[in-house]
């Protein structure tokens, strides 16, 4: 009993480390890795889809961006324009449109780059599509003000995470979205889990598995980039950060919805 109790207490106090929120659902048993690091951050994955899944039709604009392309070097070679449709077209309306806009680079790596030659449209829309979420319920629009291509290295998806960071560190976007087609990514997305602003941009990988499916786990690895962890396997809770849904629902429960609006203050 005693010992029990010990037990579980370390239990509680490892959940209070900086960088674990505390009672934050851990199933055990999860066998992803938690590479903690400095700073109290660490990753965490989530699984492949299981199929390959497109969108149809078109994504949701909130604004017109013009897109900066970027080569290699970070110099730009040209612009996209991606024009509004969420009023008088298909979308609903302004209402919308986040009016907290967060800076985006996106990334594509030579493997997703090979399989698509309009890459630079690909990602866009990706990144229009992951954000739906966060204009609708926390007006938070991701605009992707610049997309380049990347060189992705790594031996796994964690490794394949830090090489993008190394990769396009010290920019002035709030967030780096890289894309992958690389076989030695072994998970369906990953991502910096912050426990507090992060000092740079924030970092997110995502497989291509579709834009569909692509698009969802984009969702899910922001989420993680705003501190959120994973909802219990098997608990129910309908949210975009349980496995069991993560493909599936356009939600977040309660308690991590008031988790984005507690912390969206770091990408102002
Ligand atoms: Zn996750
Ligand atoms: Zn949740």
């Amino acid at each position: 009993m005693k010992k029990r109790s010990l037990f579980f207490s370390l239990l509680l106090s490892a959940g209070l480390l900086p960088g674990i929120t505390a009672g934050a659902a851990k199933t055990s048993g999860h066998d992803h890795g938690h590479a903690h690091e400095a700073k109290g951050n660490y990753v965490e994955s989530l699984p492949k889809a299981n199929s390959f899944k497109d969108l149809n039709g078109k994504v949701q604009i909130e604004r017109t961006t013009v897109t900066k392309i970027l080569d290699e070097k970070g110099d730009v070679t040209g612009t996209k324009t991606f024009k509004k449709n969420t009023s008088g077209g298909e979308f609903s309306t302004q209402a919308s449109t986040g009016t907290q806009k967060v800076s985006v680079l996106a990334v594509a790596d030579a493997q997703y780059r090979a399989k698509y030659g309009d890459w630079q449209t690909r990602i866009v829309q990706i990144v229009e599509q992951a954000d739906v979420m966060f204009n609708r319920d926390h007006s938070i629009d991701f605009v992707v003000e610049a997309v380049a291509p990347w060189t992705s290295i790594g031996g796994n998806s964690s490794q394949i995470l830090s090489n993008l960071r190394s990769s396009f560190s010290g920019g002035k976007y709030k967030f780096v979205v890289g894309f992958t087609a690389n076989s030695k990514f072994d998970a369906g997305g990953i991502a910096y889990v912050y426990s507090s602003k992060p000092s740079g941009s924030a970092y997110s990988v995502n497989l291509d598995q579709g834009t569909a499916n692509t698009a969802k786990a984009a969702t899910h690895e922001f989420s993680h980039n705003f501190g959120l962890n994973h909802d219990a396997q098997g608990s129910g809770i309908r949210c975009i950060m349980n496995y069991d849904y993560a493909y599936t629902a356009d939600v977040w429960d309660s308690a991590h919805n008031s988790q984005i609006s507690n912390n969206k203050a770091w990408y102002k």
